[in-house]
């Protein structure tokens, strides 16, 4: 880690909330709305690219970098799994929600 730039959850709160949201909007925006609005044959094509933009969050979630280590919060170096909420940093431990300080919160 090189400096000490101030960093918020709130990156990783929004894309964590857009996420979830995504998810539950789905039945609702692809089954109802695309269905009423453009009709039956727009239902694959609507799925695909809003399952595209969802995947991408998730992609975007899993490089979100720890404020502390500077590695993916979510996901360890040693694992390729990535978990979509933590408490830790799967790298250094570092808490969720923490405010940045030298050398706490191990
Ligand atoms: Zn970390």
């Amino acid at each position: 880690m090189t400096h000490m730039k101030k960093r918020g959850w709130l990156g990783l709160y929004l894309l964590q909330g857009t996420v979830v949201l995504m998810f539950l909007a789905f039945p609702f925006v692809v089954g109802e709305a695309t269905t009423k609005l453009l009709g039956d044959r727009w239902f694959l094509p609507v799925t695909f690219v809003y399952g595209a933009l969802w995947l991408n969050q998730g992609r975007l979630l899993g490089k979100w970098t720890c404020p502390r280590c500077e590695r993916s919060f979510l996901r360890s170096d040693k694992s390729t799994v990535s978990m979509p909420f933590r408490l830790r940093c799967a790298n250094c431990g570092f808490r969720l929600g923490s405010v940045r300080t030298s050398a706490q919160g191990v």
